[in-house]
């Protein structure tokens, strides 16, 4: 069996560095965080064009970091791998944010603006009752 040289273990280990390498795309995966999130959702809460945001979330579902699951007319994006979330955040403290700034970087945020079943659960539990 041929062992791959450095170089070529380098660029598959460099891959999802390279996938996730700009303010937006870290952005979104904050906002993602440990849960799920509809682009409904990261629109109201990072305050971006629908079009912008699915932009990026093609290109990180593209490099298999993010997963969906639809929902009547929600897509929710999670993180394939939680692993994911560490590495932004370790970067977060490599970039100089203070511990406490991170540990609320890596919370999920309900967005008033917002209308998804996440940020209104109260819609959830009246549709679920209807259908059990
Ligand atoms: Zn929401």
């Amino acid at each position: 069996m041929k062992i791959p040289s450095l170089p070529q273990l380098a660029e598959q280990a460099a891959a999802p560095l390279e996938a996730i390498a700009s303010p937006p795309r870290v952005a979104i995966l904050l906002s993602i965080g440990r849960g799920e999130a509809c682009v409904c959702h990261l629109e109201a809460l990072l305050g971006w064009r629908q079009a912008y945001i699915s932009q990026h979330l093609m290109a990180l579902r593209k490099a298999g970091l993010l997963l969906d699951r639809r929902e009547g007319r929600y897509v929710f994006y999670r993180l394939k791998d939680a692993a994911l979330l560490d590495l932004v955040l370790a970067s977060a403290r490599l970039g100089g944010l203070s511990a406490e700034t991170i540990s609320a970087l890596s919370e999920m945020r309900p967005s008033p603006a917002c209308e998804c079943p996440q940020c209104t659960p109260t819609l959830i539990r009246a549709e679920s009752l209807k259908t059990v």
